[in-house]
């Protein structure tokens, strides 16, 4: 069989297609290789591939059949030359650190992340002499003011959570770039099906496979994408000298999963947009966030850098945290979890759950306010989803 070639097929075709070679036993569907060790020949081969003269897996903390394939799809539909894959979205984003900083560095961050990239920013990075500046997201003079000499990350999220607030990546990759500083978007919410910040000037891409990568909530992992030299070598050399490298069981799921990331990723979107849409004409519903909203503020940058406006969004309601809090628990199908990427649709109230940590004053800053609901919007029928939330909504005062 030729090899795939990525570069000459559309991008729901390299989803299903790119970067698997098959075994001696030609299977259809990619093979697990839950194995530890791989076997060498003699003693001098094995000795070649120690010493690098040879090409070849050793060990499954370096490298594994399953998980290469999982990488070098993944890679594929970013468009980049290297990606490694981890044992989570939080080891992606450690290992990325790790791999490119060093004591006496500075990162500017978004102050829209995901919780525990703050946590691991402020408690753990900072410890070993990482320092870190915390910006709006979409203010791009704010970018270029805290970037200090010393300063060799930006990180952020575009959409962010749960305000689906956007970074204009292209015009960040140029200040970052002027600045000799690296930009490194955690693509998490729109998935390469629907965004590819490579393309847009990012250096790195961050995931979370845990969610729309699986699509089913099964299991854990994670990635980062760039090119040969950071990620191929930097991040990749952290990663096998430390150790959270993804399972080939897990790398088997997110593999499959791949396969039908695009058809899933659309379907999120118009399940999404039809129920914001919906909501907004509610009388009971003060505020809708969803980029895919022609009010959204950044509505055209979405339509600009993203080919779909995703699956998430959140709303609010008058009242506070008891009328959120009574929609969500007179809820009946919805799953009250604070995980997204689902084909279940998921409920929580941000402001005491993943947004609980963050102090009052930071958490209304980003417009998390006691009356915000954000729903990760599944691939149940939406008429379902809508009657599920009428109900609570309906009670309202
Ligand atoms: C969940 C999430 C992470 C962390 O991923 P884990 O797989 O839970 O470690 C990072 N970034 C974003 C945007 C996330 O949603």
């Amino acid at each position: 069989m030729q090899e795939f070639d990525p570069s000459q097929y559309a991008p729901e075709t390299v989803a299903i297609r790119a970067g698997y070679r098959r075994s001696p036993e030609n299977e259809h569907s990619e093979a697990i290789f839950p194995t530890s060790s791989f076997v060498f020949a003699n003693a001098a081969e094995a000795a070649a591939r120690f010493g690098g003269e040879s090409p070849g897996n050793i060990y499954s903390r370096f490298t594994n059949p399953t998980v290469r394939a999982f990488e070098q799809r993944l890679a594929a539909m970013e468009g980049g030359a290297a990606c490694v894959a981890t044992a989570s979205g939080m080891a992606a984003i450690l290992a990325t650190m790790m791999g490119l900083l060093r004591s006496g560095d500075h990162v500017v961050c978004s102050r829209s992340v995901f919780g525990t990239t703050t946590v691991l920013l402020n408690n753990y990075m900072a410890r070993f002499g990482v320092d870190v500046s915390y910006v709006p997201l979409s203010d791009l003079s704010a970018w270029e003011e805290a970037t200090q000499p010393n300063t060799r990350l930006y990180f952020c999220e575009t959409p962010s959570n749960p305000m689906g607030e956007l970074v204009d990546i292209r015009a960040l990759s140029g200040i970052a770039h002027a600045r000799d500083v690296l930009l490194a978007v955690d693509n998490c919410f729109c998935t390469p099906a629907l965004q590819r910040p490579l393309d847009l000037g990012a250096d790195l891409v961050i995931h979370s496979a845990t969610k729309f990568l699986d699509g089913q909530g099964r299991c854990l992992g994670g990635a980062v994408v760039g090119d040969a030299e950071r990620v191929g070598k930097d991040v990749y050399g952290f990663l096998r000298s430390a150790g959270p490298t993804l399972s080939p069981f897990n790398a088997w799921i997110f593999l499959k999963g791949l396969e039908t990331l695009h058809l899933r990723m659309r379907e999120h979107s118009v399940n999404a947009l039809a129920l914001a849409r919906w909501l907004r004409e509610h009388p009971k519903v003060t505020a809708v966030h969803y980029p895919g909203l022609e009010e959204h503020p950044q509505h055209m940058l979405a339509g600009a850098q993203q080919t779909g406006y995703g699956g998430v969004l959140s709303f609010e309601v008058a009242g506070g945290r008891a009328a959120a809090w009574s929609v969500i628990d007179a809820t009946r199908m919805l799953s009250i979890t604070a995980n997204l990427g689902d084909a279940k649709s998921t409920i929580t109230h941000p402001a005491t759950t993943t947004h609980g940590r963050v102090a009052p004053e930071q958490r209304e800053a980003q417009g998390i306010t006691e009356g915000l609901v954000r729903i990760a919007v599944g691939l149940e029928a939406i008429a379902d989803v809508q009657g599920d939330l009428a109900r609570g909504l309906g009670r309202l005062t």
